[in-house]
């Protein structure tokens, strides 16, 4: 088996700004601050190193205790549901070039099990591929609400992966991510890395990181199915 874990933001979906929205919002209620998109690069990141992050740029670390977190949290989760809802009515969910076609393609095949390896918190990881109408396709995935660390919740989502498919099945574990951290942290946790230049990054600034694969986007389903078997080697599709 091989198992195959996926970014959200700029790997599988856009969300039209939807998540900042609501962390703005969450955040400007429990510690009455307002951010706009340039006090924050959230690419690659956990939502609570976010979160300390900001925190630290307004001098409110000591705020960030645990009570105020989880408040501040279960708001984030209450205002992305507001604000991933209206980004669908109005279409500015992105789903990203080729990923309707590679999830069914390769869910289909019996040797691959699909989950997710995201900086989100679990609930918001659900809320947002709920909306996009992807949810379905992961049985299994570490996040930003198992560790801050993206290594840590990487390795935590393979372990799950392992325990889904049968540890002694796995021949294989393919992180997929869109930002130089998603490529380091999987590697760090032990996995193959595929970049994709469809969020932020261009492939230049993801071949830096060294991924074992670098593509455009997940277009031509079959040819990157195949390298994942083969496990290494050159792939055709997706010139740049
Ligand atoms: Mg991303």
């Amino acid at each position: 088996m091989i198992l195959l874990l996926f970014d959200i933001d700029g790997t599988l979906i856009f969300t039209g700004g939807a998540g900042m929205r609501a962390f703005s919002r969450a955040l400007h209620e429990v510690f009455d601050i307002r951010i706009d998109g340039s006090d924050v690069r959230p690419d690659g990141k956990t939502d609570p190193l976010i979160l300390r992050e900001i925190l630290a740029s307004f001098d409110l670390s000591g705020r960030c205790r645990p009570g105020t977190r989880q408040e501040m949290f279960a708001l984030y989760i209450r205002y992305l549901e507001q604000e991933m809802e209206k980004a669908r009515e109005s279409g500015r969910i992105a789903i990203l070039p080729g990923v309707e076609d590679f999830l069914p393609a390769v869910s289909s095949e019996s040797d691959f099990a699909l989950g997710l390896a995201t900086g989100n918190l679990e609930d918001g990881a659900r809320v947002k591929l709920e909306k996009a109408g992807l949810y379905g396709y992961f049985k299994f995935g570490g996040f930003g609400s198992d560790s801050e660390d993206r290594t840590e919740l990487t390795r935590i989502g393979i372990e799950r992966g392992m325990r889904y498919v049968r540890p002694d099945s796995v021949d294989g574990v393919f992180v997929v991510g869109d930002t130089p951290l998603d490529v380091i942290h999987g590697r760090n946790a032990g996995a193959s890395v595929i970049a994709v230049a469809s969020g932020r990054y261009g492939v230049r600034e993801l071949q830096v990181c060294a991924p074992d694969l670098v593509l455009s986007d997940l277009r031509e389903a079959e040819s990157i199915i195949s390298f994942m078997r083969n496990g290494r080697g050159s792939i055709s599709c997706n010139k740049w």
